[in-house]
């Protein structure tokens, strides 16, 4: 009998690992290829940047509570956030779709409303794809195409030890949002007559439905003339992406508890839904925010940044990633959580 591995004995990293040793690109005009945000490409004058994701119903979204035309948005909007994370210029968009006859001509308007909302709110055309029916349920996979200059680009591998590390925005929203859309959907499928308990929760379920892409920091930085040594956005989990943007660098890191942005909306869903913030904030995921390094001596350009939280350092150890708790603790921060 042949062997059967299980994919799940490697995991999602642990596959594309394996795939990735498969892999030898041959082109001189390919830069980088599996491994970061996105894959860099010679144009001579400046890199291409090419990224793909998607997403799909039943693992990505529920759509008893994700409108179409968000959805259409968020397809955009996560597959800009990593060019991005490259400190590139998104410009040109494909969307594919699978779709079953379960949509109508008017749902298909509807999520193509959010993707025409997205490209003109990050100046990205739509330039192709490709449609397929589907026998059961939505695919929306949408690939990107940016720009970046040569000296501006941003690799995950190249932290240096001492630099200091940065988020963007707020941390642990989008995970509250989607608990808080599913727990009204449980109580919805066992009264429908129940009216959703959603009042004040606008910001979380805004970050699950909504996330923006941080083109507007990758601008600022420019102005600012901050160049980061290395980014990556936060799609996983800062915990999960640290440890991705730490291990291919070579380095360790430590991150401050206090430090962690946490909006006061979050706060008061975590404690509502149980959930400990700082958890959310590490392990929450799908905030599309950026994780960033910068050398020591471009803190004063970005320290009046109300986007930007310096929230711990990179050090030599790279045996060490870890929460420095409030309590003077430091607990090692795993991609599965700390508690
Ligand atoms: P991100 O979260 O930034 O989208 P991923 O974790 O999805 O990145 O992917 C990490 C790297 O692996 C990227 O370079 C991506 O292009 C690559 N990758 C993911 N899935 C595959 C696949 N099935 N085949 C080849 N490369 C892949
Ligand atoms: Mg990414």
């Amino acid at each position: 009998m042949e062997a059967r591995t299980e994919i799940s004995s490697l995991g999602e990293f642990g596959l594309i690992k394996r795939i990735n040793q498969g892999i030898k690109t041959k082109l001189p005009e390919t830069i980088k290829g599996i491994g970061d945000d996105a894959a860099v490409i010679d144009l001579d004058a400046q890199f291409g940047l090419l990224s793909s994701d998607m997403l799909l119903e039943g693992v990505h979204f529920d759509l008893t509570f994700f409108p179409l035309k968000h959805l259409g948005y968020k397809a955009i909007a996560v597959n800009v956030s990593d060019i991005a994370a490259m400190n590139g210029i998104p410009q040109q968009v494909t969307v594919n779709l699978a779709l079953s006859n379960r949509f109508s001509v008017e749902a298909i308007d509807e999520l193509y409303e959010g993707i025409k909302a997205a490209c003109t709110d990050y100046n990205v055309d739509l330039v192709g794809g490709d449609t397929s029916s589907s026998r059961s349920g939505l695919l929306i996979s949408v690939s990107v195409f940016g720009k970046v200059k040569k000296d501006l680009i941003t690799y995950r591998n190249t932290a240096k030890p001492n630099d200091i590390l940065c988020v963007t925005g707020d941390l642990g929203g989008a995970y509250l949002g989607l608990q808080l859309l599913e727990r009204e959907k449980q109580v919805f499928l066992a009264n429908p007559n129940m009216q959703p308990e959603l009042e004040g929760k606008d910001y979380v379920i805004q970050r699950q439905l909504r996330p923006e892409a941080r083109m507007d920091v990758v601008y600022e930085l420019a102005e600012a003339g901050v160049l980061p040594t290395a980014m990556i956005d936060v799609s996983d989990g800062l915990a999960s992406d640290l440890l991705h943007l730490c291990a291919q660098s070579g380095v360790g890191a430590i991150v401050f508890e206090e430090r962690l942005p946490i909006d006061d909306h979050t706060f008061l869903a975590a404690t509502e839904l149980k959930i400990s913030p700082i958890t959310a904030a590490l392990n929450g995921g799908e905030d599309y925010e950026l994780l960033f390094t910068i050398p020591q001596d471009s803190y004063e350009l970005i320290k009046n940044n109300p986007k930007i939280s310096v929230i711990g350092y990179v050090t030599d150890n790279k045996e060490e990633i870890a929460l420095h708790t409030k309590g003077d603790n430091r607990v090692p921060i795993t991609a599965q959580g700390w508690s």
